[in-house]
């Protein structure tokens, strides 16, 4: 018998949870750090799998059909979600915060969440691009980034990880990472990105050094520090946008005239990612454009103890490799 079977509705679909990625915001709801209002929950909102019953009102799939999971459930009416803006949906949920979530092995969600995922593409990529990688790029699209423009990429965890491949499949001009840590330093340059070295000279000079004075495009800040948003803000060019991403509580200083306004750049909110996104993202990872090396892959069961671990390793890990519950045996493409 399958939990809550019985209660799916006309728009929801069962899915069989192929794999479910483990994410750094599965740490912070474990440990308190990010308030969760109902216990218990099972976390998880990095999700794929195969379909294994469709609601009578879901026609674009089909039982058995490989899908990956949108982790916002909104009502699709409202304002917002008519606007295709379902991120600021007053009635949304996310999976694995808000209601159960895929560290399961089985999942419920409604169809309108549910995106096909062509056979190239593995489960366990199929999973963990729904949150970093579609965050990378809602961020590049917050920023209007477009072909042939430079990019500063404060951060080289895996939004950085993702944020460098999709800026190179929009075809981008220069990019810059800024790390302090030296194996994401060797990693970024091995990527073919011009790495900055933030411990050894002040990030904003190197970078208007590297520019020949001219700053960059678009930065996208991704650690969540204040001095780091500033740097983000500082080593634009003139009409350049500063995409902030990173979570933090601290206050930042700006000086308006001198930083802001006489270089008419812009500060952007970046919160989450679209529904209307995802498409594009599918297509990136399925052409190759996006990879999840399997040396940036760490694969676990659907176990507590090795989930609990994974996520102690998590609490104070800031790299690029992801944990996957391998949930079947059906993890490859097929
Ligand atoms: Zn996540
Ligand atoms: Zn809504």
């Amino acid at each position: 018998m399958i939990n809550g079977l019985h209660e799916s509705g006309a728009n929801d679909v069962l899915i069989r949870v192929a794999a479910g990625g483990i994410c750094h915001s599965d740490a912070h709801y474990r440990s308190g750090i990010s308030k969760i209002d109902k216990l218990p929950l099972t976390l998880g909102h990095e999700v794929a799998g195969r379909v294994e019953q469709v609601g009578s009102d879901v026609t674009h799939l089909s039982t058995g059909d490989r899908v990956c999971i949108h982790y916002l459930v909104h009502c699709g009416s409202c304002k917002f979600c008519l606007r295709g803006l379902e991120q600021f949906c007053p009635s949304g949920q996310m999976i694995g915060k808000h209601r159960d979530g895929g560290y399961a092995e089985f999942i419920k969600v409604p169809g309108a969440n549910a995106f096909s995922l062509p056979d190239e593409i593995p489960f366990d990529a199929g999973a963990i691009m729904m949150c970093s990688s579609a965050t990378a790029l809602h961020a590049l699209n917050k920023a209007r980034f477009k072909a042939g423009e430079s990019i500063a990429i404060f951060g080289f965890g895996g939004l950085g990880f993702s944020a460098f491949q999709l800026a190179r499949a929009f075809d981008c001009g220069d990019v810059y990472v800024i790390e302090i840590n030296p194996a994401k330093l060797a990693s970024a340059a091995s990527m073919g990105a011009i790495v900055i070295d933030a411990r050894s000279a002040d990030p904003v000079d190197q970078i208007k050094e590297a520019t020949a004075g001219r700053g960059v495009d678009v930065a996208l800040e991704l650690i969540g520090s204040a001095e780091t948003m500033r740097q983000a803000i500082l080593c634009l060019g003139p009409l350049g946008r500063a995409a902030l991403v990173g979570l933090t509580a601290e206050s930042m200083s700006i000086h308006p005239y001198t930083e802001v306004i006489n270089k008419e750049v812009e500060i952007i909110g970046v919160s989450d990612h679209l529904a209307t996104e995802l498409p594009l993202l599918i297509e990136f990872v399925r052409g190759g454009k996006l990879r999840f090396p399997p040396e940036t892959l760490r694969v676990i069961d659907l176990d507590a103890a090795q989930i609990n671990a994974a996520l102690d390793a998590l609490q104070d890990s800031i790299d690029h490799v992801r944990t996957v519950i391998k949930v079947t045996s059906d993890q490859c493409a097929s």
